[in-house]
């Protein structure tokens, strides 16, 4: 895709394929899943323990976040209460392979669907459509994609944030690549590296923590469409329907909005309405 800043005017909307293609497994259903007997009694969610408002990790070890709630919606949707979730983290490089070797059933992380993981595994959704944008220093004038040529950029590896820099706006950018985004928040503090790019619904929730109050600013770019999927082992097409369902009951009780209010109002990110399932914003 050729990246071009999007307005939502210009977003066209696509129909996502989500039947099962003819050469997916299919039989393990209860990979990612423990069983005792018929049903399984925990089942392992992949989720980031490092980006605040969407997967995080907390002090006291709890979870929070948005993809923390749709993660948790959706499993009781499947029949397993909060304390049947094993969380794993599935950091954003780990993620194919997490899937196809069994180790979560599915993949709540900020996870976008693209035609490439889709070779991998499957997707249900989307979720949530989020924009790939720019954080700097507040006193930075990198402003522009234009602005990053010849600067240190921060992204994460297996990321599309990191690809996009590279294929499309910013090819002559140093880009240095760390498997987390905290990675990056850290060198950008610290003056090592001079811009962070990923999702706006990332940038913001760090922007917004007590301890960096005050000390970036997001570009306000929208330099790319992330359409977010939730992750399932390729093949397993009864969870990716089941998924669905859970997500459209979610948007329909209002559980998403609540989780929108929840997680993304203290860092005041003004996120797209909830997408229809099966459409991506391309
Ligand atoms: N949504 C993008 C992706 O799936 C960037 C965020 C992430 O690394 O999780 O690659």
């Amino acid at each position: 895709m050729k990246l071009r800043k999007v307005t939502a005017a210009s977003a066209v909307v696509f129909a996502l394929a989500l039947t099962a293609t003819a050469c997916g497994g299919g039989s393990d259903k209860d990979s990612g899943s423990s069983s005792s007997g018929g049903g399984g009694d925990k089942i392992k969610v992949g989720i980031k323990y490092d980006q605040p408002g969407l997967g995080l990790k907390t002090p006291d070890g709890s979870f929070a976040g948005f993809d923390v709630d749709v993660a948790s919606y959706v499993a009781k949707e499947l029949g397993y209460e909060a304390d049947q979730i094993e969380w794993v983290e599935t950091k954003s490089a780990d993620r194919e392979n997490a899937l196809a070797r069994g180790d979560v059933k599915f993949i709540v992380a900020t996870y976008s669907i693209t035609d490439e993981r889709k070779q991998k595994v499957d997707f249900a959704g989307p979720y949530l459509l989020a924009h790939q944008d720019l954080l700097v220093k507040k006193d930075s004038d990198i402003s522009e994609a234009t602005d990053l040529n010849d600067k240190k950029l921060c992204s994460v590896t297996g990321s599309t944030s990191a690809q996009n820099v590279k294929k499309d706006f910013a090819p002559k950018a140093q880009l240095r690549e760390y498997p987390g985004y905290s990675e990056c928040i850290a060198g950008l503090q610290s003056g090592s590296v001079d811009a962070l790019t990923t999702d706006d619904s990332i940038l913001a929730g760090y922007a917004s923590q007590d301890k960096f109050k005050g000390q970036f600013k997001l570009a306000g770019l929208k330099l790319s469409n992330e359409n977010y999927g939730i992750g399932v082992k390729k093949g397993d097409t009864e969870t990716v329907n089941k998924i669905n369902d859970a997500l459209e009951k979610m948007v329909s009780d209002k559980s998403w909005q609540k989780a929108v209010d929840d997680n993304f109002g203290p860092a005041e990110y003004k996120n797209e309405p909830a997408p229809k399932i099966g459409e991506l914003v391309q």
